[in-house]
C-alpha cells in the first residue's frame, strides 16, 4: 500500500480557519483518532529555532500548534509541548518570544524544556522525549543554509538537548556527514504523525533570516521522508537531492519516490510553489569531477555580524562550537579561519544580525 500525504490550503493564521485545516488534513490520513489514543502521553514538536515572534515566519506558527494540541486533547491524550532550541538560549525563553507561553498558558498544557538527557547512540537526547508515547512533528516549511532544506526529517534534531547540537555540528562539520546525524536523531525520535506548517514559508536565506512566501498550504503525513519528499516535489526540486531525505530513504526509513507517494486532498501539479530558491546546488562542484578540490579553494563564504542589527546579546557567542566569534562594542569579529560554517550563529541570533557573505564563486555555485 502506498504511503500517503496530505495537502490541505489554508491561506492564513485566523484560529478557526487554521483548525478546520488541520483537521481535513488528518482526516484524509484516517482522522487523528486512527493515530492517536485516549490515555496516551503526546509530545508535539514544533520548530522553535529562535524567540522569534509568530509573523517572523521562523518558528512553527503558534495557530497551528493549538489545532494540532486540541485535536490531540481531543482523543483523550495528554498533551505537552517541547523543543530545544539552537545555541545557548532556554527553551523557556524562545517559548515566551515565539508566543508559545501564552498558547500554553490558554490551553492549559505543560510546555518542557531539557532537564535531563539520555545518550542514544552517542546523541545527547532530550530526556523528555522518552516520556512520550506519541510524537507529533509539526515542521516549518524553509530553507536551510547549510542542509538546503530543513522539514519533517531535519526537525526533529531539536530532541538533541541544547548546546550537544552545536558540539555536533563540530563534530561532523560537512553536510554529508550532519545529514547522517540529522537522520541518526530521527530515528531515535521518530514521530507518528507529522504536519508541516507551509501556510508562510521561508526561502533563501533561511532557516532564520530568509523571505516569506505565502504558500498557503499545510502537509501532513505519518511517514516524514514522503512529507519532506512532497514539500520539494512543490518547490520543483528532485527530493533524492536533498541530503536528509537521500539518507532517510537509503535507511528505508520512508518514501521519496513521489510516484510511490499517494496525495490526496490538494495535488502537486496544481500547486506548484513558483521561484522558491533554496542555498546550494547539490552536486554542482561534485560534477565538476577531477577539478572539484581546485575550484573549491577559491570558493569563499561564511557567517558575518552586521554592526547595526547587533544588540550584543552574544547568543551567537555562546552557541559557536568552536569559539569563533568575539563580541565587541564596536565592530565584532568572526574568525573564518576557525569557523566551521555550520551556521548556528545564523540560526540562533534574535535580531537578523548574522548575514552569510558569499563571494562570486560561492554564490555561482549557489552556496
Ligand atoms: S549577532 Fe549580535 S544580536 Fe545577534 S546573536 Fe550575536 S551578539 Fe546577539
Ligand atoms: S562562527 Fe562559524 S562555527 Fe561559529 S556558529 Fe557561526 S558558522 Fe558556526
Amino acid at each position: 500500500m502506498k504511503t500517503r500525504v496530505a495537502i490541505v490550503k489554508c491561506e492564513n493564521y485566523k484560529r478557526t480557519e487554521v483548525e478546520q485545516a488541520v483537521k481535513k488534513a488528518f482526516d484524509l490520513l484516517g482522522g487523528i483518532s486512527a493515530f492517536i489514543k485516549k490515555g496516551e502521553r503526546v509530545l508535539i514538536k514544533p520548530n522553535m529555532l529562535s524567540a522569534r515572534l509568530p509573523e517572523d515566519g521562523v518558528c512553527t506558527h503558534p495557530e497551528v500548534i493549538r489545532a494540532v494540541v486540541r485535536l490531540a486533547r481531543d482523543c483523550g491524550a495528554t498533551v505537552f509541548i517541547g523543543d530545544n532550541p539552537g545555541g545557548s538560549i532556554s527553551s523557556m525563553a524562545v517559548y515566551e518570544g515565539a508566543g508559545l507561553s501564552a498558547l500554553a498558558k490558554e490551553e492549559g498544557i505543560e510546555l518542557k524544556e531539557a532537564k535531563g538527557i539520555k545518550v542514544v547512540n552517542n546523541i545527547p537526547i532530550a530526556a523528555y522525549i522518552f516520556e512520550c508515547d506519541k510524537i507529533i512533528n509539526i515542521p516549518k516549511m524553509k530553507t536551510h543554509s547549510l542542509m538546503g532544506l530543513t522539514g519533517a526529517v531535519k526537525n526533529m534534531y531539536g530532541a538533541v538537548a541544547g548546546l550537544h547540537k552545536s558540539e555536533l555540528h563540530k563534530k561532523y562539520p560537512s553536510p554529508e556527514e550532519f545529514a547522517k546525524v540529522l537522520v541518526d536523531t530521527f530515528e531515535i525520535a521518530k514521530p507518528s504523525l507529522v504536519l508541516m506548517d507551509a501556510i508562510v514559508s521561508m526561502d533563501q536565506g533561511g532557516p532564520a533570516s530568509g523571505r516569506l512566501k505565502d504558500t498557503g498550504l499545510l502537509i501532513a503525513g505519518t511517514d516524514s521522508v514522503a512529507v519532506d519528499s512532497v514539500f520539494a516535489g512543490l518547490i520543483g526540486v528532485e527530493p533524492l537531492g536533498i541530503l536528509t531525505t537521500k539518507e532517510a530513504y537509503g535507511r528505508r526509513l520512508g518514501e521519496a519516490g513521489l510516484e510511490n507517494i499517494e496525495v490526496s486532498g490538494e495535488n502537486i501539479k496544481d500547486n506548484l510553489i513558483k521561484g522558491f530558491e533554496i542555498p546550494g546546488k547539490p552536486g554542482l562542484i561534485t560534477a565538476l569531477g577531477p577539478f572539484a578540490k581546485f575550484v573549491a579553494g577559491f570558493i569563499k563564504f561564511g557567517p558575518r555580524i552586521k554592526e547595526k542589527f547587533c544588540k550584543k546579546c552574544m547568543i551567537c557567542r555562546d552557541s559557536c562550537p568552536v569559539s569563533a566569534i568575539t563580541i565587541n562594542p564596536g565592530k565584532s569579529v568572526i574568525d573564518l579561519k576557525k569557523c566551521i560554517k555550520c551556521m548556528c550563529c545564523h540560526e540562533v541570533c534574535p535580531h537578523k544580525a548574522v548575514e552569510l557573505k558569499r563571494n562570486f564563486l560561492a554564490k555561482g555555485f549557489g552556496l
